[in-house]
Order: C-alpha cells, then sequence, then structure tokens
C-alpha cells in the first residue's frame, strides 16, 4: 500500500530531513512512527501523504507513483485514497459537524446530497450521531478529534495518516479516538506518536532518528 525506496528530503536552506528511507506497509497494516522531535517523521508522513514531495528517491502510495501524477492525478489519489488526522483537528470554526464532515468528499465528485449522507453515516461510526448540528466550538477536545476522524473516513480512503491525533488530548479522550483508529479493520494506518504507550498498542512500530530508519 505505500512503498517508500531511498527517499531523501532537503528542505530549502539545507535541512535534510529525510536520509535514505526505505520503507514497506502493507494493505490494512497498522504502524506507529516514533522517535525525537526533529527526527523526520511529521516529513515522511507528509510525503506518504502527498503534500510534499521527496528531493529524490520514490514514493507509492495504492500502487501509484507520486512523481508520476500530476496536480489532477495527486488531488485524485488525495481524495480517494488518503485520509488525514492532524493533532489540532482542522476542523472549520462554526461549521456544524454534519457539513464538517462532508467537506471531506468536496474533492470526489460526490453530489451534495450524498456527501450529507455519508457524512451521517461516518459520525454515527464514530459515536457522534448525536452531534451532527453541533458546532466544534460547542464540542469538547475528544469530539471534536472524532468529527475529524469522521471527516478522514468518510472517503474510505485505503490509507488513513495521523498526526499526534491524541497529542491535545486528555488520557481519556485520547484512548477512545485510538480504539476508534485501532477498530478500522482493513484501513492501513500510519500514526505518528511521542506516547510510548500508544505506539506498544500497535502492531508495528518504526523508529526515526536523524532522518533515518533507525528500528
Ligand atoms: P519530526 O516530525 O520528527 O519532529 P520533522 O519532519 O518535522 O520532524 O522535521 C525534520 C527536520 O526538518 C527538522 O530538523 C526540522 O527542523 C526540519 N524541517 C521540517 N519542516 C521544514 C521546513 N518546511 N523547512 C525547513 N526545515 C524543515
Amino acid at each position: 500500500m505505500i512503498c517508500l525506496r531511498d527517499v531523501r528530503k532537503v528542505y530549502p536552506g539545507g535541512v535534510t530531513a529525510l536520509d535514505g528511507v526505505d520503507l514497506d506497509v502493507a494493505a490494512g497494516e497498522m504502524v506507529a512512527i516514533v522517535g525525537p522531535s526533529g527526527s523526520g517523521k511529521s516529513t515522511m508522513l507528509h510525503l506518504i501523504g502527498t503534500l510534499d514531495r521527496p528531493s529524490s528517491g520514490t514514493v507509492s502510495v495504492a500502487g501509484q507513483d507520486v512523481a508520476a501524477l500530476g496536480d489532477a492525478g495527486l488531488s485524485r489519489l488525495r481524495a480517494t485514497a488518503i485520509g488525514f488526522v492532524f493533532q489540532q483537528f482542522h476542523l472549520a470554526a462554526g461549521v456544524p459537524a454534519l457539513d464538517n464532515v462532508a467537506d471531506g468528499l468536496l474533492y470526489s465528485g460526490v453530489p451534495f446530497r450524498d456527501r450529507r449522507r455519508r457524512a451521517a453515516a461516518a459520525l454515527e461510526r464514530v459515536g457522534l450521531a448525536h452531534r451532527v448540528d453541533h458546532k466544534p466550538h460547542q464540542l469538547s477536545g475528544g469530539e471534536r478529534q472524532r468529527v475529524a476522524v469522521a471527516r478522514a473516513l468518510v472517503g474510505s480512503p485505503s490509507v488513513l495518516l495521523a498526526d499526534e491525533p491524541t497529542g491535545n488530548l486528555d488520557s481519556v479522550s485520547g484512548r477512545v479516538v485510538l480504539d476508534l483508529l485501532l477498530s478500522l479493520e482493513g484501513t492501513t494506518v500510519v500514526m505518528i506518536t511521542h506516547d510510548r504507550e500508544i505506539a506498544a498498542t500497535l502492531p508495528r512500530r518504526v523508529e526515526m532518528r536523524d532522518g533515518r530508519i533507525v528500528g
């Protein structure tokens, strides 16, 4: 599902964030990415998510070589194969949960009514059927992150990428979000976490240091 070959990323200014990374993640695998701050975890997740391109090496997602895709192809891959969850939720302020989730389908070509119907189903799946009309400021942190997970899942992505999804949550809400992610059978999940306990609950851990995979 995910294949990185000798991937390097050098940012303008000369920082080498990834220094020859090889990684294979099979369909349906759940992987924790761990390592100290600055070791390249977010950079790697962004490359897998096609939000950025490597300086050299190849990145393939869902069988597609990212370098071979133009902007339209990349947008399609992102809209159909990849879901994102971020530490900061990134929900639209003042917008009801249902529409926040439905907007996850904006670039997928799904008609408006279907978007809302699928959004309602996704919110039900994360246990928030009773919160569809609530705006982000009317939700707890854990609920906001569950809305963000619903938005990531509404397009039925093959790959779910999560950058510290529990980093802003208390331990109880964090556990609920984690259990939700772990329950996504069939979805490939790659999750950055600095929390050793959380990392230990995932079947596979990839450890990074100085832009390399060290374990
Ligand atoms: P992590 O997620 O493990 O904390 P990052 O991937 O965010 O690590 O960063 C890896 C290295 O790349 C760090 O030294 C960081 O300062 C640098 N870096 C990250 N993003 C940028 C950027 N947009 N421009 C320049 N340097 C960056």
